[in-house]
């Protein structure tokens, strides 16, 4: 065992001394994230990901892609997630068409349905594999 700030060798295996001083003790390092569990709901983060979505499932964390890069290497919430935005591009277009926009709102409305009916679908599945993260501790805490 060492110090926990300084480093120095502690002279004992008692686990419960962390520290060679009293001054060491008040000036403990900032703990490092990764010596703790990694929790449950924590995924190693895809910079493309970060879009803040508050629908969005944290179990999930679907990526926001190009429909069709989604259609080739998407999932499924992927996909309907790139139409989706597709969609809503177009719904959004002041110059898009009265009667056009008719028709993509309905599309948007049926998608927005297959979203939701997915992400429901997602959280089961997530649910179910939820147990494996609990025993994934960092080699390092221990
Ligand atoms: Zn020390």
């Amino acid at each position: 065992m060492k110090c926990a700030t300084c480093r120095k060798p502690l002279g004992t295996s008692d686990r419960r001394v962390k520290y060679c001083s009293e001054f060491c003790k008040a000036n403990k390092p900032a703990p490092k994230r990764k010596l703790r569990a990694v929790g449950a709901d924590e995924r190693p983060v895809d910079p493309e990901a970060m879009v803040p979505d508050p629908d969005q499932d944290p179990h999930t964390e679907p990526r926001t892609l190009t429909v069709d890069d989604a259609a080739r290497e998407g999932t499924d919430l992927e996909f309907l997630m790139a139409i989706r935005d597709r969609l809503a591009d177009a719904v959004a277009d002041e110059t898009c068409p009265p009667r056009e926009l008719a028709a993509l709102t309905r599309r948007l409305e049926e998608n927005r349905k297959q979203i939701n009916a997915e992400k429901a679908r997602l959280r089961e599945e997530g649910e179910d594999d939820e147990h494996a993260d609990d025993e994934r501790w960092d080699a390092d805490a221990v």
